[in-house]
């Protein structure tokens, strides 16, 4: 029976990057669902590859259409969310399945999916790291501050998740290797 592992953390926390190694590594036999927003594609995002992105009007039919597992609104106006299909389609193929959701979302999936569910949160080693990630992004200071107190409110919800993962400066490779600790423990326990 293929797992599901959720990954939660504020912006900058380096989840992505922690997928990105944990994908490279075969015999965690994962792949990534993507998922849907109505948000700008940013740089050098792909539709379809890194985010199936949808206008506002799209996205709210979907909604009524049932065609998210779960979806959220996150920074006032922009809405993020699981297409149910995504889920199936790797299920189906046999694989372990990891994403990037919102706490808001990880509460949705924790009330339908508990039992299959590995919930990972993934923090940094302080707000001020955070921080300085954040001002060496591409954030202006207003980004920053909306973020940042996002992160606070989530740093609250850490607590409900299965583990808790920290991402400290310059030690990505650490975070990759206790991660990928934790879901080949996960997958060889059978009794789950
Ligand atoms: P970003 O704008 O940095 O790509 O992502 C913003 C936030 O949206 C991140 O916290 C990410 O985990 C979350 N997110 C991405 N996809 C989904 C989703 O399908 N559902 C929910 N609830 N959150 C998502």
């Amino acid at each position: 029976m293929p797992k599901i592992f959720i990954i939660s953390g504020p912006s900058r926390s380096g989840k992505n990057a922690i997928i990105d190694g944990l994908l490279n590594k075969q015999e965690l036999n994962l792949e990534r669902a993507i998922t849907a927003t109505t948000r700008q594609p940013r740089n050098k995002e792909v539709q379809g590859r890194d985010y199936y992105f949808f206008s506002h009007d799209e996205f709210k039919k979907r909604i009524k259409q049932g065609y998210f597992l779960e979806w959220a609104i996150l920074r006032g106006n922009e809405y993020f969310g699981t297409p149910a299909l995504e889920i199936d389609r790797i299920k189906n193929k046999g694989k372990n399945i990891i994403w990037t959701i919102d706490v808001q979302g990880a509460e949705q999936i924790r009330k339908q999916l508990k039992s299959q569910t590995v919930f990972i949160f993934v923090k940094p080693a302080s707000l001020d790291d955070l921080k300085s990630r954040m001002q060496k992004a591409w954030f202006n200071s207003r980004e920053v501050k909306i973020r940042l107190d996002d992160a606070k409110r989530e740093f609250k919800e850490a607590r409900k998740y299965d583990y808790v993962v920290v991402n400290r400066e310059g030690k990505l490779n650490e975070a990759v290797e206790e991660a990928a600790g934790i879901i080949k423990k996960e997958i060889s326990d059978k009794s789950k």
